[in-house]
């Protein structure tokens, strides 16, 4: 079995080799093209080689630091509910949609367990290699490459492809130049820029004629231009309701919320940060608020006040406020755990309606009330100052998926360039669907490379 693995110290600059199949980023995308790229040869009964070039010094940088270096790598449910769980936008549901059929999550987790790595589902539907290890999940990709006998050439940084005749001519940053009959570019997004993923892949298909969106930061932290008092950095809310609003739009999510140092972040903050970013593009700035008790309208929050006014007006308000539930146990989030307001917001929920830290429910008058109601729906969290595209997990943007064919991700503009991963204009959510959209997207494109 041809098992290279090879620096690009080892290649000389006058060499140009020839490649049957070059992938470029060995990434999640760019080791499930080629491995999926041999498997189809091998049906095929056409022999060919594949050469699989990374900047790195090793493969899959990102997967290794993925959910937290636990790795979440995909998601339970159908295809069908992991686009619609993942909060793609239509475009993008339509255009990932024969990727998850043509490689579902069970065919990723079938193809891990194969070399060993059995997986978890965690209550919330996130799926995770048992050993909670990253890291095994690209030594088993390392082990179906090299039984797929792929040529791996590390430290090595394309510089450029170019079209000559009825080849690519693919040159390195050291001067190297390979010839071959088909590309697939997996070259990632542009956030995280220190794994490797500066943009270099859309600057190359830029070149070769694509139209690039502009990259925008998703599932990245919030900065705010006043970052929140330092007593707060660290605390969480659970199950609150993210508000951002700017120029008479505003967008939502719901889930968990942490105040940082600089602003905010959690699976609320990170789940809604691409539609922000989007907002304070468009309009210079947005203004953040959250919604405590996401589940009761005032009206019912008015009602609950004035019980417990009625039932115990020597209480502090405060003191109630501590040890009621942000959302009541009924509903479609009945069986998830529901947190409290924490001790330390409270002093701060108080001044924002006006009302003194000790105040009893016999002296709260309507005013007063409808304040601290209004405060409760709708507390301030200060103005976005940046969405740091680089801190994202994902970039948003990239390659036109409208000049991308979908059932292939063969290029609609170069024939016999395939493109796939986070290269691409999409951008999922949290909780495992980027890896599986990019290792589906490379899978569909290592089969139909060899068959084009
Ligand atoms: C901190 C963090 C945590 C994350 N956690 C999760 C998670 O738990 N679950 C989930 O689903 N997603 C997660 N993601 C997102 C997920 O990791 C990516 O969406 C996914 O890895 C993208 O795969 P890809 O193959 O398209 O790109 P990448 O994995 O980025 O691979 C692209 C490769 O191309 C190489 N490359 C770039 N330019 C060149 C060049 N010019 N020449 C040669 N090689 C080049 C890069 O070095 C890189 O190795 C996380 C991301 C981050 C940053």
């Amino acid at each position: 079995m041809d098992t290279t693995k090879i620096t690009e110290r080892g290649v000389e600059a006058s060499d140009v080799r020839h490649t049957a199949l070059l992938i470029i980023g060995s990434g999640a995308a760019g080791m499930c093209a080629a491995v999926a790229a041999r498997r189809a040869s091998e049906r095929s009964g056409k022999s060919c080689s594949i050469t699989l070039l990374e900047r790195n010094a090793r493969p899959g940088t990102k997967i290794r630091i993925s959910g937290g270096g636990k790795c979440n790598v995909t998601h339970r449910g159908t295809p069908a509910e992991l686009l619609e769980k993942g909060y793609l936008r239509p475009n993008e549901k339509r255009f990932l949609r024969p990727a998850f059929y043509s490689f579902a999550n069970t065919d990723l987790l079938d193809l891990l367990r194969s070399r060993g790595v059995e997986t978890e589902e965690r209550a919330d539907g996130k799926v995770f290699p048992l050993s909670g290890d990253a890291s095994s999940v690209v030594v088993a990709f390392e082990e179906l490459l090299r039984e797929s006998s792929v040529r791996q050439l590390f430290s090595c940084r394309v510089r450029s492809v170019k079209r000559q005749g009825k080849q690519f001519l693919v040159t390195t940053a050291a001067g190297a130049s390979f010839t071959a009959d088909v590309v697939i570019l997996a070259t990632g997004g542009v956030s995280w820029s220190r794994t490797g993923t500066t943009g270099d892949g859309l600057a190359i298909a830029r070149a070769l004629g694509h139209s690039i969106k502009d990259s925008s930061a998703a599932l990245a932290p919030l900065f705010t231009v006043k970052p929140p008092p330092a007593i707060l950095s660290g605390v969480a809310l659970r199950s609150v309701s993210l508000v951002a609003s700017a120029g008479g739009r505003s967008v939502e999510r719901r889930g968990d919320l942490l105040f940082t140092h600089r602003g905010f972040s959690g699976p609320a903050a990170l789940s809604l940060s691409r539609d922000i970013g989007e907002l304070a593009t468009i309009f210079g700035s947005a203004s953040l608020f959250v919604d405590l008790f996401p589940e009761q309208s005032a009206a019912e929050l008015e009602e609950k006040f004035l019980f417990q006014a009625r039932k115990s007006g020597a209480q502090m308000v405060r003191k109630y406020l501590q040890s009621c539930p942000i959302a009541p146990l009924r509903g479609a989030f009945a069986l998830a755990v529901h947190g409290t307001l924490p001790t330390a917001l409270l002093p701060f929920i108080m001044r924002q309606a006006a009302l003194e830290n000790d105040v009893t429910w016999s002296v709260l008058v309507r005013e007063k009330r409808l304040s601290l109601l209004a405060v409760l729906k709708r507390f301030p969290l200060g103005s976005i100052r940046e969405v740091p595209l680089d801190q994202g997990e994902v970039s948003a943007g990239g390659v036109s998926l409208a000049e991308v064919n979908p059932k292939t991700m063969q290029s609609r503009i170069v024939p016999k360039l395939f493109l796939c991963g986070e290269l691409l204009d999409y951008a999922g959510e949290i909780g495992g669907f980027n890896l599986q959209a990019a290792f589906s997207t490379g899978w569909i494109a290592g089969t139909h490379a060899i068959d084009s």
